[in-house]
């Protein structure tokens, strides 16, 4: 069978893989922790439910404008004004299916083929494929400190003539650090000098620990957002815990959100009128659920971070946001594919490798599960690595032995 060669080399999204495989284990009765995927386990806000059903019972669904339902577009002008302090126009709006399908039209609308983006490493694992999706080109820049911060000058040496945007990803999905705010700011400063997009992922952003703050790049500049090159993606998966509504938006320049406006037209015509009304609800309704959130989630970190204690040959870099940590597990394997593979054989755990990331010898783990099996999933991880830890465990019923150390 004849298929394309661009689509046929775009890589399996590793983590939904993984969700898969533990899906079917779990099927089989395996006693399998899942702590692969970035999933809060809250339920879908109330003010999300009540309009989304009211929405559902008025029987008018139909298509919506492809840039967004404008009640949904003023609920995002008001979250600019109270999280970024930045009055912006309904023209400076765009509502996507996701903040997955935000940066792919971004990337499609910004990129010529052979056009280079900045990708700062450890990465999220979908920036690459969809660079490449749109015929560009990712330029990886990895800390080379062993910390998950890059340089400003590394980043600047990686600029070329061909660079078209640079990607912040900050609290960072996988290693939950915290960019500085000297370092952000500079970004901001050299972005508009050299008249390069800097594509701000802040879709973890108030998601962060013990009272840290991730600026906005907004704050770093006085350029109307229409002159600034800040382009800000975000959306309700993460902070809302609302994954499965499929809603993000960007916040850009209106001539680029003219052109991605006509790329959603020309392809998935607009987003659910229903989705959108769930998320209009979750913004407009009680914020107070993004604090409960934040604060059940920083309960993990804790327990994470007591567990990781005592584990043996781990190296950890403390997350300041996000759900997930890091680890360098350089000191048992420098292949990190193998230790994935090891852990969902031995210790039925789901990780995902840091290869996936650009971080070799490290795995991520997700922490925005239950305290239950972020304690016992983790125990089981030193089972498997660590000498030091109890050689015997118990693995849903079943009495496990160590024999390989
Ligand atoms: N950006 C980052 C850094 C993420 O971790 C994720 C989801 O895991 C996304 C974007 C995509 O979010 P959404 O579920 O809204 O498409």
């Amino acid at each position: 069978m004849k298929l394309s060669k661009l689509a046929s080399e775009i890589a399996e999204s590793p983590t939904f893989a993984l969700n898969e495989e533990a899906r079917l284990l779990r099927e089989r009765g395996e006693a399998v922790i899942n702590l692969g995927i970035g999933e809060p386990k809250n339920r879908t806000p109330i003010s999300a439910v009540l309009a989304s059903g009211a929405k559902l019972t008025s029987g008018d669904i139909k298509y919506a404008p492809p840039d967004g339902l404008p009640a949904m577009k003023k609920a995002v002008i008001r979250y600019t004004e109270e999280n970024y302090d930045r009055l912006v126009a309904p023209e400076n709006v765009i509502i996507t299916n996701g903040a997955k399908q935000s940066l792919f039209n971004i990337f499609y609308s910004i990129l010529n083929p052979q056009d280079e983006v900045i990708v700062i490493a450890p990465y999220w694992v979908s920036y690459s494929e969809m660079i490449k999706m749109c015929l560009g080109i990712p330029v990886v820049v990895t800390p080379e400190d062993g910390t998950f911060i890059p340089r400003f000058e590394d980043i600047t040496r990686a600029v070329t003539s061909s660079t078209r945007a640079i990607i912040v990803n900050s609290p960072n999905n996988p290693s939950g650090v915290i960019y500085p705010d000297a370092l952000v700011s500079k970004i901001v400063e050299f972005c508009e000098q050299k008249s390069i997009f800097m594509i701000c992922d802040d879709i973890y952003h108030k998601l962060t620990f013990d009272h840290q703050v991730a600026r906005p790049a907004y704050s770093f500049t006085r350029n109307d957002v229409d002159l600034s090159h800040i382009i800000v993606v975000n959306g309700v998966a993460k902070l809302y815990g609302m994954t499965g509504f499929r809603i993000g938006w960007v916040v850009a320049p209106r001539q680029l959100v003219k052109v991605m406006t006509n790329v959603i037209a020309q392809t998935t015509s607009c987003v659910s009128p229903l989705a959108q009304a769930a998320a209009e609800g979750a913004l407009n309704g009680l914020q107070s659920i993004v604090e409960s959130l934040r604060l059940q989630i920083q309960n993990n970190r804790d327990v994470v971070l007591q567990e990781m204690k005592t584990f043996n040959g781990a190296r950890l870099i403390e997350p300041q946001g996000t759900f997930y940590i890091l680890p360098d597990l350089r000191a048992y394997s420098t292949n990190s594919v193998e230790i994935s593979k090891f852990l969902l054989k031995k210790a039925m755990v789901v990780t995902v490798p840091g290869k996936e990331f650009g971080m070799e010898g490290h795995i991520r783990i997700s922490f925005a599960g239950s305290v239950k099996d972020i304690t016992e999933g983790i125990a089981r991880i030193k089972w498997a690595f660590d000498p030091t830890s109890p050689n015997e465990i118990y693995i849903g019923d079943k009495k496990m032995i160590r024999d390989w150390l």
